[in-house]
């Protein structure tokens, strides 16, 4: 018999969203005539656009004719999207080489695990996106839980929340090689400033660590103030990476389409780029992003596909807007839902999940209990604004009135 990996062992409870698929389905067996309205797990539900969709099925015949047809592609992906993505989304300010085209950022987020290893110690934002815990404890880069069972041993947890404006107290972390960082914060939808991006930068410069700089909800900024990127913040290119995604940007979550961004001037201890293992990473381990899906990117990065992906952007930020409205009515304390899809309530005196499953039962309406992204978000419920527009307004409709 093979041994079970250990690590895998410590996973103490599934996967979130599993566990919300499943308590959801449990309420669709016992009210089987209820229609459940889904403001949970994140998943982008608008269909693309017909310019983006011409350019997929275009690629598709092409690979059906002998001049069209390929075959494996660059690893770190098609020279004409890394230079678009660079031109495009960064304005120069990085380097079309220094952009590794993927199949998303949460694979990215795996690969980027595998390459520091199972030494590397890692500090997130308390609560986060909970791949980048759970991936670290696959990759055995943590220890078990602590006395309280809250936390993983070994991972520092940066506590994000509205008493310190959702920016960790740096001088109270200890140093750690990877500091994870989520800007626009899924779950809490907080966007950090230059000024704390910086703060951030130079603590990671000052304990030579390397901050991992999750981007996927970057266009959803609108203030022109908010960096999208780390790499507008000063002195990045030395101490951060950054991943990106098509997925919530262009409602590519199915699709598959994301890409990293290692500087030249990122390095390890020993003086070696990271962008040197990167590549062997990516070269060894992905065979790079769908060439199919790859034109589909190209096509939502053209002018014309670009502002369709602005309207569909605008239609979920609206969304966000009648989430944030009706909450803030209904007198709960409400953070994010600007420059943010996520809306991130208070739930007074209840715990995440007894309110998560309060509206489930009695709204029939599907959440994302907060303590599921880490003990910072007990109490308090994430909201997503991907969905239909009836169905949202109807969702906030059922919300005043079970729990108004
Ligand atoms: N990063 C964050 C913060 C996310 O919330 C998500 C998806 O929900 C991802 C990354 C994953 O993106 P992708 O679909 O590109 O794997």
């Amino acid at each position: 018999m093979v041994e079970r990996n250990p690590n895998l062992a410590k996973l103490r409870a599934g996967y979130l969203f599993p566990e919300i698929a499943r308590r959801k389905k449990a309420v669709i067996e016992e009210n089987p005539e209820a229609k459940i309205i889904s403001l949970g797990i994140g998943d982008t539900t608008e269909p693309l656009s017909g310019g983006i969709v011409s350019s997929l099925v275009e690629a598709c015949r092409g690979m059906g004719t002998l001049e069209g047809y390929s075959g494996y592609g660059a690893e770190q992906g098609m020279g004409d999207l890394r230079e678009k993505i660079a031109e495009k989304l960064y304005r120069g300010i990085v380097k079309p080489e220094e952009v590794y085209v993927s199949d998303g950022a949460k694979c990215d987020t795996g690969r980027l695990q595998v390459m520091f290893g199972a030494e590397a110690t890692v500090a997130v934002q308390d609560p986060s996106y909970p791949v980048y815990v759970d991936g670290s404890v696959i990759l055995g880069q943590t220890g078990g839980y602590n006395d309280d069972a809250s936390q993983f041993d070994g991972i520092e947890y940066m506590r994000c929340d509205a008493s310190n404006n959702f920016f960790p107290d740096l001088s109270a972390l200890p140093r750690t090689d990877l500091i994870y960082f989520c800007s626009p914060n899924n779950p809490t939808g907080a966007v950090a400033t230059k000024e704390q991006l910086k703060e951030l930068i130079d603590f990671a410069k000052k304990n030579r660590s390397i901050l991992i700089f999750d981007a996927a909800y970057s266009a959803y900024i609108e203030d022109p103030e908010l960096p999208r990127s780390i790499f507008e913040v000063e002195g990045s290119r030395e101490v951060a990476l950054e991943i990106n995604s098509f997925s919530k940007m262009a409602g590519f979550t199915g699709v598959r389409l994301g890409w990293s961004v290692v500087p030249q001037e990122l390095k390890f201890e020993d003086g070696t780029p990271v962008s040197k293992d990167w590549n062997r990473v990516v070269t060894t381990l992905f065979n790079g992003a769908s060439n199919l899906v790859q034109k589909g990117g190209l096509a939502c990065l053209s002018d014309a596909g670009y502002s369709e992906v602005e309207e569909m952007i605008h239609y979920y930020k609206t969304n966000a807007t009648i989430i944030k409205k009706a909450l803030t009515e209904m007198g709960l304390e409400v953070y994010g839902g600007v420059n943010s899809p996520y809306c991130w309530a208070r739930m007074e005196g209840k715990g995440s999940w007894e309110a998560f499953e309060e509206i489930l039962t009695q709204a029939f309406v599907v959440t994302t209990p907060g303590a599921g992204f880490g003990p910072a978000g007990e109490g308090f419920v994430r909201f997503s604004s991907f969905g239909h527009r009836d169905d949202v307004e109807e969702a906030v409709e059922r919300l005043r009135k079970h729990l108004g």
